[in-house]
């Protein structure tokens, strides 16, 4: 056996508005070319100038990641030539990043099931400037450089991890961090969260192996796969005898196996120099008050605490979690349910199951977005009342899912739709004796069999049973036509009250 290093270094796109060093606007999708300026081109005599809001953001993941912020951070220029990078150096930070020394605590499963748990620590998280796009066609290659200067952080993890799993959990919870911090959305598929994942393997007290660097992973799936590929075929190269060598590899995601990219570099020779042009950024108390201000309850704290305060199944509060804007908007209608009486882990249950099942699966189909049912269309209030006319028993299970789903199309308050169609549930019993007296003029005949069998129902024989039964399918006849003439509406408690109380009360 083995004992395998991985460590990641995984790049995230933060939200500034604009670029992290010249004031072009930070968009993705947009005509080739159009979001550049002289700064990110690179010409020469133009100055760059530190975003402060890509500092902040930057500080607030390091923060989250539970590194310490130095009294001074600065930048360097990182030397090296390719079209992608106009300037032929990229601005990156090296000697004091602005976040230093951190850890994540992670939890999961592997392979075979077993559990594990375990704190990774982090390195540094530096801030940096993304590189151009750029696109290979059949007869040439073509450069976009709207993407160059887009402020980028890099998180780069110690050799903590040891299996793809615990790599694959690493970038969910670093994901869903990001995302709940509102500086990243986490992308994988369009780039906004890269990594790039580093594994060694070696024999037990040997210390790290030679380090191999797997490119091209762009979902946490092919981390996963692609690291447990890796160890793999390490494995069997140091198991035939054979010497690894250090490498990049890259993910090939339709054989699922790592292939030869380059051999390197221990010694790549970035010639880090201190960025002459940019000032040494010395955070003062207001800037990290407002970065402390800036952090939230941690996903995955938030995930236990709403399995124990609101009875949620693990799967369930994943699921609730999945979304910052979800998790709020639930906690919010489950607090608005219970302010009004409702008992909080029903409300809870109740209110899961909507979202989970029905609103996801409409909105689904509908293709309507989450801040639509958490801004305008559903506000929290409405959710929790709708949850406590099916708790009085005031709509029926069918009805409110039908009054939720056309809230959600738009047609308003779910409460006001129940009531518009006549779908509220009728309690008052002196109505539902009215209903009842109707019924009882047009199946008198009914009632007199009904009452008559009763009476030949007394005995313990095989006839008294014959006759309890037919009793038993009459009464149900008449409260079935009590419903009926009620249009659906009467409460079937009330209804079978109010038929028995008309064979009784006659006889
Ligand atoms: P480099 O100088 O090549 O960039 P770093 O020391 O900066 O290397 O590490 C880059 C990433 O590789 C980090 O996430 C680190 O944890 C990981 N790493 C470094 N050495 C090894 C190794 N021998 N095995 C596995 N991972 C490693
Ligand atoms: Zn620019
Ligand atoms: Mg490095």
């Amino acid at each position: 056996m083995y004992q395998s290093f991985i460590g990641l270094e995984v790049h995230i796109h933060l939200l500034t508005k604009t670029k992290v060093f010249c004031g072009c606007k930070q968009a993705f999708g947009e005509e080739p070319n159009t979001n550049v300026c002289p700064v990110c081109m690179g010409y020469p005599g133009v100055l760059p100038s530190l975003n402060i809001e890509a500092m902040r953001m930057g500080c607030t993941v390091a923060r989250a990641l539970h590194c310490s912020i130095p009294e001074k951070t600065w930048f360097e220029r990182k030397q090296y030539f390719y079209p992608d990078m106009p300037k032929n150096y990229q601005i990156s930070q090296f000697a004091s990043p602005l976040g230093q020394q951190g850890w994540v605590d992670i939890e999961g499963k592997n392979r075979g099931g077993s559990a594990f748990k375990k704190r990774v620590r982090i390195k540094e998280c530096h801030l940096e400037e993304d590189a151009g796009k750029m696109i290979h066609t059949g007869a040439a290659s073509l450069l976009d450089y709207n993407r160059a200067g887009v402020s980028l952080l890099e998180i780069v993890t110690e050799p903590d991890m040891e299996t793809g799993e615990e790599a694959e959990v690493f970038i969910q919870q670093l994901r869903r961090l990001v995302q709940y911090l509102g500086v990243c959305d986490g992308n994988m598929e369009e780039g906004s969260l890269r990594a790039d994942a580093n594994v060694s393997i070696n024999l037990p007290g040997k210390g790290l192996g030679k380090k191999v660097e797997i490119k091209n992973l762009n979902s946490s799936r092919f981390v996963r796969l692609g690291l447990n590929y890796e160890i793999g075929r390490q494995a069997e190269a140091l198991d035939a005898g054979k010497t690894l060598v250090q490498e990049t590899r890259l993910w090939n995601e339709n054989r699922d196996q790592t292939e030869p990219m380059r051999q390197k570099e221990n010694a790549q020779d970035y010639r880090y120099f201190p960025e002459p042009d940019l000032p040494v950024f010395c955070p003062d108390a207001a800037f990290r008050a407002s970065v402390e201000a800036a952090l939230v309850e941690e996903p995955v704290a938030r995930q236990k605490r709403l399995e124990a305060d609101y009875g949620l199944s693990a799967e369930h509060a994943d699921l609730i979690c999945e979304e910052k804007a979800l998790a709020d908007y639930f906690e919010a209608a489950v607090e608005a349910a219970r302010a009004s009486g409702l008992d909080r882990g029903e409300a809870a249950a109740r209110i899961a199951n909507w979202l989970l099942l029905d609103c996801r699966h409409i909105m689904h189909r509908e293709g309507i977005p989450l801040d639509a049912l958490t801004g305008a269309r559903l506000p929290a209030e409405r959710l929790a009342a709708l949850a406590g006319l099916l708790a009085r028993g005031e709509v029926s299970g069918k009805n409110a899912r039908q009054a939720l789903e056309e809230a959600l199309l738009g047609k308003g308050d779910p409460e006001r739709i129940i009531r518009e169609r006549g779908w509220s549930i009728l309690k008052d019993p002196a109505a539902i004796a009215r209903t009842a007296a109707g019924v009882y003029e047009a199946e008198k005949a009914v009632f007199d069999e009904a009452r008559a069998l009763a009476a030949s129902a007394a005995g313990a024989g095989s006839e008294a049973q014959a006759a309890q039964k037919r009793a038993k399918s009459l009464r149900a006849y008449l409260v079935g036509k009590v419903l009926a003439a009620s249009g659906g509406r009467a409460d079937p408690a009330l209804a079978g009250a109010e038929v028995a109380r008309l064979l009784e009360g006659s006889r």
